[in-house]
């Protein structure tokens, strides 16, 4: 009896969620269609410019600050390490998914760089949950263009509150298609905005978040895998021959 009784409340609970899904492009249009009627057509400006600033700052962060922490720390070439992660950050742009992308990032890790079993497969798993860089970034860069769209002007304390929600929401999102943009509710709530204002412009960047996501979560497992070449290194371990 109890069998069946959690059996249909699972197959009732599915129905609902492939509803919801279903409903989820109507939803965003009407998001949308609220902040256009309210702010105008600029708002098509605003996230073009919010797109570009999020890309610009992933870029940086991946070919140049994650290239030099590996030189630095390593003192490998890290073309090397572009080279031998190719696949997997092909599979995280097309997947936007940590988690889902992490068998191939493992492979690369110990093939390609020759990093031992038993630093990849504690380092690996790990930075998938909770080392999200790309996210992170995401998600300050994502508040304060909440903050403009409002109107609302962020002091020193709350700048440097989105700086430490977003990186614990970071540590905290799944590595699953847009859980970083769930989480921007937690920094939002943190620095005060209302959840109701906040819901519809999230709406909006949802329209636009599939590049985006495709790009941290590539930001997000380079970065595992350069802190997999760097523990690896201290370890003694000889690395991309
Ligand atoms: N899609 C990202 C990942 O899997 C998480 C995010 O949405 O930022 O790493």
């Amino acid at each position: 009896v109890l069998y069946t009784f959690f059996d249909s409340l699972f197959q009732l609970i599915m129905k609902i969620t492939e509803f919801i899904i279903r409903l989820a492009p109507f939803g965003v249009f009407g998001l949308i269609t609220k902040v256009v009627a309210t702010s105008g057509l600029g708002i098509f400006l605003s996230i073009g410019k919010y797109m570009l600033t999020i890309l610009i700052g992933l870029s940086i962060h991946i070919f140049i600050i994650l290239p030099l922490i590996l030189f630095f720390l390593t003192g490998y070439n890290p073309i090397l390490h572009f080279k031998a992660m190719a696949s997997a950050m092909a599979t995280a742009f097309s997947t936007s998914s940590s988690s889902a992308t992490l068998p191939v990032t493992m492979k690369c890790v110990r093939r390609n760089i020759g990093v031992s079993n038993e630093t990849s497969s504690f380092v690996l798993p790990m930075g998938a949950t909770i080392n999200m860089d790309g996210t992170a970034l995401y998600e300050c860069a994502g508040v304060i263009f909440i903050s403009q769209v409002l109107g609302i002007d962020l002091s020193l304390t709350q700048q440097i509150t989105v700086i430490i929600t977003a990186l614990l929401a970071s540590i905290g999102a799944a590595g699953i298609p847009s859980a970083g943009l769930v989480m921007i509710f937690i920094v939002t709530q943190a620095v005060g905005f209302k959840d109701t204002d906040v819901a519809i412009i999230i709406g909006t960047m949802l329209a636009v978040d599939r590049p985006l996501d495709m790009f941290r979560t590539m930001v997000n497992i380079t970065s595992d895998s350069v802190g997999a070449a760097v523990i690896a290194k201290s370890e003694g371990e000889n690395l991309y021959n």
